[in-house]
């Protein structure tokens, strides 16, 4: 059909043509390729900066595990961010050494380092991506204001003051100081109920509202404010040796972290955490703290030097103490906060200012009785909880172990053994005897320990958590007595050495 030819249009001709058809490939294939090739490019730009810490457990590299954990920090608030916990006093196998401060890795080296324009302070991420941290050397003051270099690997380095809450040490120190496998079991089963009942923005709220308790435990706290809430539930994770950085509730704590971070107000007065009372700022300001000793991340130290810059600012310039609001004359329960949050702050290598110090021993003065061996709330007019904050506030601003009005003041408290009732005082009580190595101790702490390992919750939701029926801290409801429980069960660790070397390095 000669004529064929000249009846097919001329595009059909020249698109039939073998060379326009191998073109065509070439084009098409070009094309997927540079598709494919910028599609990998966007999501390595997506992925890198939100990289998050790659941890490695001891215990997963032992089992053959992949030893690299990716920690995805943007999954929603998993029912516990743990394995099973070992109700054995070992709370890391002593074989295993990489158990006593967990390896840490930085992303893989293919990862850009942050630009020169993510410089300190490094605000958090909202999307709950935490900031890359850095390194400091702690023992000296960090260097405040100064940007991490990205050549430092990140690594946990905290102060020797917090040493004891990690790994074997852990287990080493309940054991020589008086806890106990059980004990050891209801920390564990405590911490499992307050990961259950952090909400899902990160903190913790006295209510229980925005977790999944949903109404299922008894007994919620009245009292508002989510900065004292999530600092007073963040405390007993790192008393256990849980940071945002590492450990086994690394996950619970970054979330709690910067939850609180990005609570701070900036006034010209310092960064105010109190979200409606000083008890709130003291509480954050003291987990920070803690953070910060444990942890060295550099990300903190801004927050952490404002904070304790509102705590100086905040106090009464006649009486020396804190209360309710900023300037307000003083309360001992509000003002031991902010001296336990200094005294922690300066452990971490925060400077604290001695007139500050000086001013709260005055007030101390001011609500003491018996020499010193009795203090009352905001009079002299003692009680045996508020002897007890008042004594251990005075061993945190310099009286000695052998001073003899507290000596005294101690033994009086602890003559009729630990309440049976009373959380707040048997919290305070437990650190006073143990810091002063007192000889009732073991007789006093067996009981204590006992009577809160066999008041825990053991049925349903509830399951690892506490309530007495205490009139004073009721406000605070099942999350603070849990706390408050976990806290004082973690006393044979957690406990800032005031009569050791590196508190006398400390400052006061
Ligand atoms: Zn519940």
């Amino acid at each position: 059909m000669p004529h064929e030819h000249s009846d097919t249009p001329w595009i059909e001709r020249t698109l039939a043509s073998p060379a326009v058809r191998a073109g065509y490939l070439s084009l098409v294939a070009h094309v997927v390729v540079c598709l494919v090739l910028a599609l990998l490019a966007l999501d390595a730009r997506r992925e890198a900066p939100i990289k998050p810490l790659l941890l490695r457990f001891g215990a997963e590299q032992a089992a053959g595990d992949e030893p690299l954990v990716d920690i995805d920090l943007g999954e929603p608030l998993p029912a516990a961010d743990a394995p099973a916990p070992d109700p054995a006093v070992d709370v890391a196998p002593p074989q295993a050494p990489a158990d006593d401060v967990p390896l840490i890795a930085i992303a893989p080296p293919d990862i850009p380092a942050p630009s020169p324009a993510d410089g300190l302070p490094v605000r958090p991420d909202p999307t709950g991506t935490p900031a890359r941290p850095a390194a400091v050397r702690l023992g000296a003051a960090p260097a405040v204001g100064g940007r991490p270099s990205p050549a430092i690997a990140p690594a946990v380095t905290g102060t020797a003051a917090f040493a004891a809450r990690r790994g074997a040490a852990r287990g080493a120190a309940a054991r020589a100081r008086g806890g106990s496998a059980a004990s050891e079991a209801a920390v564990d089963a405590g911490l499992a109920w307050l990961a259950l009942h952090q909400a899902a923005d990160g903190s913790w709220q006295f209510d229980l509202s925005g977790c999944r308790c949903d109404g299922a435990c008894r007994d919620p706290g009245t009292l508002t404010g989510s900065t004292a809430s999530t600092a007073l539930a963040l405390l007993p994770f790192l008393g256990a040796g849980s940071t945002h950085l590492d450990g086994r509730h690394q996950q619970t704590v970054s979330r709690g972290v910067y939850y609180l971070v990005s609570r701070m107000q900036p006034t010209p007065r310092g960064g105010d955490f109190c979200e409606g009372t000083m008890y709130g700022h003291g509480v954050t300001t003291l987990a920070l703290a803690e953070a910060l000793g444990m942890t060295g991340d550099e990300m903190l130290v801004p927050y952490l030097r404002d904070a304790v810059r509102f705590i100086e600012t905040a106090q009464d310039p006649h009486g020396g103490g804190w209360r309710y609001l900023p300037g307000q004359a003083g309360d001992i329960t509000v003002s031991a906060w902010q001296i336990a949050a200094l005294k922690s702050a300066s452990l971490a290598g925060m400077e604290v200012p001695s007139p500050t110090i000086e001013a709260a021993r005055r007030f101390l003065d001011r609500v003491q009785s018996q020499n010193g061996a009795a203090y009352g709330y905001r009079t002299p007019a003692a009680k045996p909880c508020t002897s007890a904050i008042g004594l251990l506030c005075r061993m945190y601003t310099g009286w000695g172990s052998t001073h003899e009005p507290l000596q005294r003041g101690v033994t009086n408290l602890a003559k009729p053994g630990p309440s049976p009732t009373n959380v707040y005082q048997n919290f305070y009580l437990a650190q006073a005897l143990l810091q002063l190595d007192h000889p009732v101790w073991p007789r006093w702490n067996a009981r204590n320990r006992d009577q809160l390992v066999a008041s825990q919750a053991r049925f349903g939701h509830e399951t690892g958590s506490w309530f007495f029926a205490d009139h004073d801290t009721a406000p605070g409801g099942r999350l603070a007595h849990t706390a408050l429980a976990v806290l004082t069960l973690e006393v044979y660790y957690r406990l800032l050495p005031i009569y050791r070397e590196e508190a006398v390095d400390g400052g006061f």
